[in-house]
């Protein structure tokens, strides 16, 4: 086959510019993805116009080459792409294959909302989960997972994982809402102590309403670790209280995980408040809701913390 870049080159060299200039159009014209371009486009393009796109292909060879030494270049993340584009080379810029895989990661990232939870959760997987010991919760995940891919407008029952601290109740809430997060569906984790220390500090205030609408329509809601603080009435009845009518309403999924089975989180959290009053049938009102919502799981196992 011709050597067409070769033939242009030599044209363009013997023009009026420095030699430098002269040397590096040359190069560009014999680039491979630049030859192998103008070999498929040869039809629509005369020397003419090769002559008038020298500049692009400098640029082309330029860009293409800094990022091959690894050098910064004006757009990083982006790579040069020639194109013919009305008998002329033009140079597009295309987000390159690691752009790309960060954008992807990034995205995912964007669909697990981790509230006032290690960011080492973002690679919880379910293939990862070891099973051994947790089969019952492992296989409720597994389901869980695929009833609601299935039909993600139905009301699904989501999981209370109760267990002993370490046992990897809240690793395996961060590889359901990663597993669906690849399905493009939107979770929160919510450490439910932080939260309510949180909202108990801006109390009498607006700042955290947004915080808790979020909290309230978020299409799959996990409350990590209820029943590790002393709750007040005013967070039991009217944020959590609210918040599981408001997801029982509207049918969304919600998850929770405790150190309590469900009967002794009603007893030992739900029904004395912070100031040592009982109030047996309030706590049976959230309970009812929690029930409703999900499914009690419980989780053995040696704990795995400091490993
Ligand atoms: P819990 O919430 O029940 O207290 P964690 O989910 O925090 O327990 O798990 C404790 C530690 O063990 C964490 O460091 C977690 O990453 C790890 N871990 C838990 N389950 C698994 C698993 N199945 N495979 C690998 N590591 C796990
Ligand atoms: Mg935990």
């Amino acid at each position: 086959m011709k050597n067409i870049g070769k033939e242009i080159g030599d044209e363009l060299a013997s023009h009026h510019w420095n030699e430098n200039y002269r040397q590096l159009i040359k190069e560009a014209f014999n680039d491979p993805d630049v030859q192998s371009l103008i070999t498929t486009h040869r039809d629509e393009l005369t020397n003419e116009d090769l002559k008038r796109s020298a500049s692009k292909v400098y640029e082309f060879f330029t860009i293409k080459n800094q990022l091959k030494r690894g050098e910064a270049t004006l757009a990083p993340g982006y790579e040069p792409k020639l194109n013919v584009v009305n008998h002329t080379l033009e140079v597009a810029y295309v987000p390159s294959q690691q752009l790309m895989a960060e954008q992807k990661i990034a995205q995912l990232h964007a669909r697990v909302k981790l509230l006032n939870l290690p960011k080492s959760l973002r690679q919880a997987s379910l293939a990862d989960f070891e099973v051994a010991g947790r089969e019952a919760a492992a296989s409720a995940a597994a389901d869980f997972v695929q009833q609601y891919l299935a039909d993600p407008k139905k009301f699904h029952q989501g999981l209370y994982l109760s267990g002993n601290f370490g046992v990897g109740k809240t690793y395996l809430l961060a590889a359901i809402a990663n597993k669906l997060a690849a399905e493009n569906i939107i979770s929160m984790l919510v450490h439910f102590p932080s939260f309510a220390v949180k909202l108990k500090n801006s109390i009498g205030t607006s700042q955290n309403t947004p915080l808790i609408e979020t909290v309230k329509k978020v299409p799959i809601l996990m409350l990590d670790d209820i029943g590790a603080d002393q709750l007040s009435s005013w967070i039991r009845d009217d944020i959590l209280g609210v918040i599981l009518q408001y997801r029982m309403q509207e049918q969304l999924a919600t998850f929770f995980s405790s150190n309590f089975s469900q009967q002794q989180l009603l007893q030992e959290y739900l029904t004395v408040n912070n100031r040592g009053e009982a109030e047996p049938l309030k706590a049976q009102r959230i309970m009812e809701r929690i029930r409703y919502l999900s499914r009690e799981t419980i989780m053995i196992g040696k704990n795995r913390r400091n490993q």
